[in-house]
């Protein structure tokens, strides 16, 4: 499985302290992160990590994107609900994107700590794909356009 790992400034201590207890987990899958974030747990982590760009220099949107084509199956994002952070609308689409192709997210230790736990980490899990069709087909020709 393909993780993305986020953790903004401020929860930059709780993601190692949470990599370090979940190591052996982690390094049985496929890592990649923001820029930062990656450096830090790649190097106290001494796993491989795929870095994109820093989050408030595109990495948010890069991992956005990732995710809506199927290379990225879950998000681990610890982001801070103390301070502003000047890419907030990346962070948003980041978010709205991992709800719009149903992968798990977490975004604390907790939850982070009962998805690594979760039997379905160990086998094929295989996650609903969800049907865009009526969306992707609203403007087909033929298609009865309702009045306003
Ligand atoms: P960073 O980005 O890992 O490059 O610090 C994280 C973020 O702020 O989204």
């Amino acid at each position: 499985m393909k993780i993305a790992l986020v953790a903004h400034d401020q929860k930059k201590d709780e993601m190692v302290r949470w990599g370090q207890k979940w190591r052996s987990e982690l390094a049985r899958h496929e890592l990649c992160a923001t820029g930062t974030t990656g450096g830090i747990l790649a190097r106290e982590l001494d796993l491989p990590i795929e870095r994109f760009r820093s989050g408030p220099l595109g990495g948010d949107l890069q991992l956005g994107a990732a995710i809506s084509e199927g290379e990225i199956e879950m998000l681990v994002f610890f982001w801070d609900p103390l301070e502003s952070q000047p890419h907030d609308p990346d962070i948003r689409a980041l978010l709205r994107v991992a709800v719009v192709w149903n992968i798990p997210v977490a975004t604390n230790p907790a939850s982070a700590d009962f998805i690594l736990s979760s039997p379905l980490m160990k086998g094929d899990y295989e996650r609903e794909n969800p049907d865009f069709t009526e969306h992707l087909e609203r403007f087909e020709p033929g298609r009865k356009v309702e009045a306003s």
